[in-house]
Order: structure tokens, then C-alpha cells, then sequence
């Protein structure tokens, strides 16, 4: 690959690092709610997973709009970050310190999603491309919801009888 030395390149990259993340995501999602102790968390992966699929695909829509080819480039970050997240889901049982564990991993992919969306946000507005605009805010809003979906599930899962041995 040749330098990235404008805007729409530097676009271009940031859509294809965040194209690789969510399709990373549409594997993690799965597992990461057949881990889950309780349903109530169990069913927000799997909602997530259904947005991300669409997330998927709005990205797909930006770079073919850009008329470019609609593939990845790996994305470490989430790469470690999801392997965090299995590490977590490994290292303790069913109950709800596994899911306190596995909110806590999945928010820190949430926060990842939330900057690189921002940025890409941001760059597209400064190269006019409106519709990119829109699509990324699309998925901005979701990660958002997202995040603070969960953080009321961190709130909520710890019960008394997680803190019994
Ligand atoms: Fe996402
Ligand atoms: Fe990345
Ligand atoms: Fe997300």
C-alpha cells in the first residue's frame, strides 16, 4: 500500500480498519452471548449482533459509494480486545461475575467502536461526503445506545447472590 497522503485516503483506511472490527464482531457476538449468565445480557449480544450486521453493511454501502472494494484491513485492536473478552469468559463460571467481566470487555469494545466511528465521522464531513455522514452517524448512534444499554446492565446484574460464595 502506498502512503496515505489525503483525506479521502486516510478515510478510506479508517472505513476498512472498522469493516474488519465488525466483521470480527458478527463472530465474537455469538459467543460472547452463549457466555452470558444472565438473559437479560444474553439478549443484548444478540440484539448487538443484529446491528452489527447492519453495521456491516453500511460500510459496505460507504466504500462501494467511494468506488472502492468492500474489504477489510485487519483490525488488531479488536483482535485484542476481543480477545480479552473470551479470556474473561474463560477464567470464570456462569454467574453474574462472569457477566459483570463480560460487560466490562464488551464496553471497552463499545468505546473503541465510538472513537474510530467519531473520527470517521469527522473526516468524512471535511471531505463533503454527506451520505458517508449520515451512514457513520447512523451507526455512532447504535454503538452509543449500545454502551449505555450496558452500562445499566453492569448496574443491575450484580445480585445479592453474586456476592456469596
Ligand atoms: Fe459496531
Ligand atoms: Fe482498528
Ligand atoms: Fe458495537
Amino acid at each position: 500500500m502506498s502512503k496515505v497522503t489525503t483525506m479521502e485516503e486516510l478515510l478510506i483506511e479508517e472505513l476498512r480498519d472498522l469493516f474488519d472490527a465488525e466483521l470480527q464482531l458478527t463472530k465474537a457476538l455469538p459467543k460472547m452471548a452463549q457466555a452470558a449468565a444472565s438473559p437479560e445480557l444474553k439478549n443484548a449480544f444478540e440484539e448487538h449482533l443484529i446491528q452489527t450486521e447492519n453495521q456491516v453493511e453500511r460500510l459496505r454501502r460507504i466504500l462501494e459509494l467511494s468506488s472502492e472494494k468492500a474489504t477489510g484491513k485487519k483490525c488488531a485492536a479488536m483482535a485484542g480486545l476481543i480477545k480479552e473478552g473470551a479470556a474473561m469468559a474463560s477464567d470464570t463460571d456462569a454467574t453474574p461475575i462472569r457477566d459483570a467481566g463480560l460487560i466490562a470487555a464488551a464496553q471497552k469494545v463499545e468505546h473503541y467502536e465510538i472513537s474510530g466511528y467519531g473520527s470517521a465521522r469527522t473526516h468524512a464531513e471535511l471531505t463533503g461526503n454527506d451520505e458517508a455522514v449520515r451512514l457513520l452517524e447512523e451507526t455512532l448512534r447504535e454503538e452509543r445506545e449500545t454502551d449505555e444499554k450496558l452500562t445499566k446492565l453492569a448496574q443491575n446484574v450484580i445480585h445479592e447472590d453474586a456476592l456469596e460464595d
